[in-house]
Formats: structure tokens, C-alpha cells, sequence
């Protein structure tokens, strides 16, 4: 398989330096993988909650004891500040020890009264999950799959993106080192047209993407065939509504940090800007002053906030929607091009007169540019704001806090926050609805996506059950 396949290459986004290189893995090497994944589960899944929670705690320790090296490596491999990068791992520690602390509750079986002497929802592991996943949080998004489905009792494959293969070797060194049992997650290393044969396979039994939507739509064809069970978190455009009476500074600040937090590489950062007319000019100022205020620079130095593009094609494809925008009539305010230096570094920009026929507004930027687009009044805000082919997320500032809830009903997302960034956070379900894929991550609702749902029903025993008919 792997003899006519172009290596994995891991290139420093900062400078172009090639890291590493590694061979894709054989069939071979897959199906080895795959048995000791299955080994594994059939060990694991016997295991109790307080029992599954042990690596799961030691693993939250190491990293933590090694935020310097595995952030080291992030930033290295993808170009998110070393500040970003060290925090991501601090998430990830919680993340562990959200599940550690609540799979057994989330899990407990549901009790429910028939004519039985029991019947009850038991929540059972499904096996191997497939995890395809992104370079953008190499740690995190991996994490936020493995810590509930390991909790559950599942094993996993982690097929990583092609720019953090180092990222993804290190990840299953770390589950090794945290005790989990040999194989339970193993890294393999494939080229995006590797992983058909992976999803067929009769000992995946569900797949787990996070990516884009046109990866999403292709995952979720070859899953449909097989019939086997997905989760897709894919890609995001963001509104960020400015209502007349929002805290204008306060917003700009927010929307600062919303659209730019990893150098704009962000499925929920915030992307289309929509201020009532009444404040727009006064919060264009004020947004264009913060994000032109931000240090661009070397990603290992602690006071970058932004690094350079992960990879060239992203920061082409930026460039071609800024370029297109501004040839339809978008008025750049601040950035609007290539930064110096080797890297694949590109300005942070604020875009004005944006409208909702331009790319910068119809389709996802994955990078440092945010669209301001002009509305009447509120609802105008949510009518453009569900104006995408995406609902990952919404923000959405307002002083009138009653007014706020009423809208955030109103718009087509996974999530919304009022006065606030969104953000994900283990306590709060993740996921989104249209282009952003389905199903749901964190949470209690995301540990019971990769459990098979079972319903046990138990009679007297003694006599003729009384129970339900069969069909
Ligand atoms: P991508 O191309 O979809 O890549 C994501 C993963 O899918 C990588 O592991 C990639 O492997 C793999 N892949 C690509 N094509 C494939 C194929 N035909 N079959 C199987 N696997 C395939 O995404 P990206 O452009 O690098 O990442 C950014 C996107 O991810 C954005 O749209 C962003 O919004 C989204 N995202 C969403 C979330 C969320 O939680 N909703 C979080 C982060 C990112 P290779 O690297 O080998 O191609």
C-alpha cells in the first residue's frame, strides 16, 4: 500500500524546515494494529468505571509534567503559539479528568418500570472507533474523542492529519505511558485515501471525524455503506452579532481574541461580523485598532499571538477569498496580506462592506480575516446570521440579557453564547447542525454516542412471561 504513497511529512509551518518524514503504514501494519486494538477491548471492556479511570487520571498528570515538550511539538508541527499550545494541553488534562470523575454517572443504567420483575437501559461499548482527526488542536481534538469513548470501555484507531505525525505518535505514546492496556489506542499512519479500507473493516465498528464538511460528506458516504455509526464535527462560520446596546469595547476585545485565537485556524472561531448600522463605524474602529494591535512573530516566542498558516494551500486559499471579497466591493481595514518572513504567515485583517454574496462571508475562512457585514436591527442580525450552510456556533452581544435568550432560540447552531466567546467545555455539549455535521461531542450526551443502547428486560422467571409481544 504504502510503495507508490508519498511519505508523512511533518514541515515546520514557521520556517519550511522539514521535521520528519514516515513511511504510511502497510495493510499489513493496519490489520496488525487492528488486532491489538481488539485484544485490547476485549480486556478493557470488563474493566469498571473506577478501574478505567486510573490511566485516565495518570494521563491527565503527564500532560501536565510535559505541557514544555508536547507543546514544543504542536507549535513545531503546526505553528500555534507556544502560549496556545501549552494551554491546550492544560484543556486536555481536563478533559480526562472530566471523564474520569463522571463516565460511571453519565453511564449508570436507567431504571424504567414495565410489567417486567426489571427492565433497564444498560450502556454498552461498541469496539474499535475510527478517529480521523485535524491538525488544528493535534492534542485536544483527539482527547475530546478518546477520554468519554476509552471511559465508555471502547478501543480506538487514530488516524491523524498528515502535517502532526509526530503529534500523533507522541499521543499514543502518552496513553501507553498512562497505563492503558497495550493497543487499546493505536496511531496508525495513513494517507486521507488509506482510510476507505479502515472504515470497511468488520472490526471498526464507528468513526469519529473531525475535518472539514466535504471530508465529512465523504466519510459519511463510505460509513453509510458499511453502516456503521459517525460522528462529524466538521467546519464553522461563526456569526458574532454587535447589537446597538452591547458593551462596544468589551465586544471588540472578545471579537479579537474569537476570530484570531490559533492564528484563525479555529472550527469555532468567530468569521462573519454583524453589527447593527447604529454602532457598525464604532465597532469597526475599535475591532480593527485590537486586531491591528496584534503580535505577529515567531510561534515559540511566549508573546506571539499569531504564528504562521499550518500549511501553504491554507494561506492560498485565504488569499484567494480576501482577494475575491475586495474585487467585489469589501473594504480592508487593517492586514489584508502576506506577513514577512519564510513562513506561511498572513496579517490579521478586518474586512468592512462585507455582504453576503462574497466569500469572506459564504465560505469558511481558516484564518486571521474577519467580515463585517451591516444589519438594520436585530432581526436582521439573526436572519443573515442563519444565512450559512453552517451552525456550529453563535455569539452574540446585548445588554438585554431577556432579549439575548430570545434570539440565541432563533439561530441555527450547536451552541450560542451570549456576551461571551464560545468556546468548548467538557460540561457542555459540542457539535453542530447543517454543514457542520451532526452528533455531539463532551458532555454526557457525547459519552453516549459510541455505547450501544441496552434495552434489558427480565421476567420472573417462574412463569409464563408476561411480556412484550414479539413482532
Ligand atoms: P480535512 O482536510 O477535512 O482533514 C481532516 C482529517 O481528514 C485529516 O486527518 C485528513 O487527513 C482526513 N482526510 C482528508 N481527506 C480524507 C478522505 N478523503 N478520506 C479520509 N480522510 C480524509 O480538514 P482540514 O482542512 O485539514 O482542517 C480544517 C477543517 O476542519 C476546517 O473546515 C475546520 O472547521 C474543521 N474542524 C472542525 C472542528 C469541529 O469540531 N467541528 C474542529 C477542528 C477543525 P490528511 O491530513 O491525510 O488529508
Amino acid at each position: 500500500m504504502s510503495a507508490t504513497l508519498s511519505p508523512i511529512t511533518s514541515i515546520n509551518p514557521a520556517t519550511g524546515e522539514v521535521l520528519a518524514r514516515f513511511d504510511p503504514f502497510t495493510q499489513d501494519e493496519v490489520d496488525h494494529a487492528l488486532d491489538e486494538a481488539q485484544d485490547a477491548f476485549v480486556a478493557w471492556r470488563e474493566r469498571s468505571f473506577e478501574e478505567r479511570a486510573v490511566p485516565m487520571r495518570r494521563l491527565a498528570s503527564l500532560l501536565r509534567a510535559r505541557v514544555d515538550r508536547y507543546g514544543r511539538l504542536i507549535t513545531l508541527e503546526m505553528g500555534k503559539p507556544i502560549v496556545e499550545a501549552k494551554a491546550e494541553l492544560e484543556k486536555c488534562a481536563l478533559g480526562c479528568e472530566h471523564y474520569a470523575d463522571h463516565a460511571a454517572r453519565y453511564l449508570a443504567d436507567e431504571v424504567i418500570p414495565t410489567n417486567a420483575k426489571k427492565s433497564f437501559v444498560a450502556f454498552q461499548p461498541l469496539g474499535i472507533v475510527l478517529a480521523v482527526m485535524p491538525w488544528n488542536f493535534p492534542f485536544w481534538q483527539v482527547i475530546r474523542f478518546a477520554a468519554p469513548a476509552f471511559m465508555a470501555g471502547n478501543a480506538a484507531v487514530l488516524k491523524h492529519a498528515s502535517n502532526v505525525p509526530q503529534c500523533a505518535l507522541a499521543i499514543e505514546e502518552v496513553f501507553h505511558e498512562a497505563g492503558f492496556p497495550e493497543g487499546l489506542l493505536r496511531t496508525l499512519l495513513l494517507a486521507g485515501s488509506q482510510v476507505e479500507p479502515v472504515i470497511e473493516d468488520v472490526r471498526v465498528r464507528a468513526v469519529t471525524l473531525t475535518g472539514s464538511s466535504d471530508t465529512g460528506s465523504r466519510i459519511a458516504q463510505l460509513a453509510g455503506r458499511a453502516l456503521k455509526k459517525t460522528v462529524l464535527e466538521l467546519g464553522g462560520s461563526d456569526p458574532f452579532i454587535v447589537l446597538a446596546d452591547a458593551d462596544l469595547d468589551q465586544a471588540a476585545k472578545v471579537a479579537t481574541r474569537a476570530r484570531n485565537q490559533n492564528t484563525g485556524q479555529s472550527c469555532i472561531a468567530a468569521k462573519r461580523f454583524i453589527a447593527v448600522e447604529s454602532i457598525a463605524s464604532d465597532f469597526e474602529r475599535r475591532f480593527a485598532a485590537e486586531v491591528g494591535a496584534l503580535q505577529v512573530g515567531d510561534p515559540l516566542d511566549a508573546k506571539t499571538q499569531i504564528g504562521p498558516l499550518a500549511r501553504e494551500d491554507l494561506r492560498e486559499a485565504l488569499e484567494r477569498q480576501v482577494r475575491e471579497s475586495n474585487g467585489m466591493g469589501a473594504r480592508v481595514l487593517t492586514g489584508g496580506g502576506r506577513g514577512d518572513g519564510k513562513g506561511w504567515y498572513y496579517r490579521p485583517t478586518v474586512m468592512a462592506d462585507v455582504t453576503e454574496d462574497m466569500p469572506v462571508f459564504n465560505e469558511e475562512t481558516f484564518g486571521p480575516v474577519a467580515a463585517v457585514v451591516r444589519v438594520r436591527d436585530a432581526d436582521e442580525a439573526v436572519r443573515v446570521a442563519n444565512d450559512s450552510a453552517y451552525g456550529l456556533g453563535a455569539n452574540l452581544w446585548t445588554k438585554d440579557l431577556a432579549l439575548g435568550e430570545r434570539l440565541a432560540r432563533r439561530i441555527e447552531s450547536g451552541s450560542v453564547f451570549v456576551n461571551g466567546m464560545v468556546a468548548s467545555d467538557p460540561r457542555l455539549p459540542f457539535g453542530g447542525v447543517k454543514r457542520s455535521g451532526y452528533g455531539r461531542e463532551l458532555s454526557s450526551y457525547g459519552i453516549k454516542e459510541f455505547v450501544n443502547i441496552q434495552t434489558i428486560w427480565i421476567g420472573q422467571g417462574t412463569q409464563k412471561p408476561a411480556g412484550p409481544q414479539s413482532e
